[in-house]
């Protein structure tokens, strides 16, 4: 283990795109914390591979949605980096959890609006304002958003209402974080095959077939795709990058 490794702190790492991410990071040589939601089994399996890589991985439970337990989940990651690497300072911060809803304007609860904010809008804002003073001078802000927020599609509306909200959210992130040298970009993943929303973009052929045929690369994306373009937002070439929106959909609809 190089003592010059970077500390990568990415949420829901334990599936789909986020595994995809740390792994990546991980392949860079930056040690990683992530967290998972109910899936224990799986972060355990990651955090095996984040080893044989040769970094240190740890992961957590957090739901991003509740709020008041963000307080012990910063006190446990301040603790373990504190023991591990002699203080509890991190350098990447990847707000990736997340699930989606589908349903038309007409059909969306209250419920399913609020549940859509909290976890990729409300969350994201007070995670990343409380681990602000834990987040290394230089580091890096990723917030995930999606295609969604460029071009419509019918029964995404909550989701992809409070993804634009992330999007300008990072802009201004960006702006108040310059004075201590930390970038904040968004990245927008088209449909990618993961469990995402019942894992129709894995299982679904009519719908493969459809996203394959409006994207000029010809195909649904995997989660490599997208991990390797985070990994390299964490490295010193990525650290003029600021402040953009960078979307990887193979060229969804372009
Ligand atoms: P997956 O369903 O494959 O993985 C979701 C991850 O987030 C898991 O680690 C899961 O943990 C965790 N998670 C789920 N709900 C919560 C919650 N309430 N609080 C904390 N963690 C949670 O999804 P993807 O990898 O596809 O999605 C990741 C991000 O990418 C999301 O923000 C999504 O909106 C975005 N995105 C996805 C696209 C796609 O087509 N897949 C397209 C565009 C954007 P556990 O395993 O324990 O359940």
């Amino acid at each position: 283990m190089s003592t010059k490794s970077k500390i990568a702190l990415v949420t829901g790492g334990s599936r789909g795109l986020g595994r995809a991410m740390v792994l990546s990071l991980a392949k860079n040589g930056n040690n990683i914390i992530f967290t998972y939601h109910s899936n224990k089994e799986e972060a355990d399996n990651v955090i095996a591979e984040i080893i044989s890589l040769g970094q240190k991985a740890v992961a957590y439970p957090l739901d991003v949605s509740k709020l008041t337990t963000f307080d012990h989940f910063i006190h446990q990651i301040s603790q373990h980096l504190t023991e591990h690497e002699g203080n509890p300072n991190f350098d990447f911060l990847i707000n990736n959890a997340g699930t989606g809803v589908y349903g038309s304007v007409t059909d969306t609860t209250e419920e399913a609006f609020d549940a859509m904010v909290n976890i990729h809008f409300k969350g994201v804002y007070f995670l990343t304002q409380k681990l602000l003073p834990l987040l290394r001078n230089g580091g890096r802000i990723v917030n995930i958003s999606s295609g969604l927020t460029r071009v419509s599609f019918p029964n995404v509306s909550a989701y992809a209402a409070v993804k634009g909200a992330i999007e300008t959210y990072t802009r201004c992130l960006a702006k108040e974080l310059g004075s201590r040298q930390i970038t904040a970009n968004t990245v927008a993943p088209g449909a990618i095959a993961t469990d995402f929303g019942g894992g129709a973009n894995k299982t679904d052929e009519t719908k493969r077939n459809t996203i394959a045929g409006i994207t000029a690369l010809g195909r649904v994306g995997e989660p490599e795709d997208i991990g390797g373009v985070v990994a390299f937002l964490c490295t010193p070439e990525a650290g003029w990058l600021n402040g953009q929106r960078i979307e990887l959909s193979g060229g969804m609809m372009v």
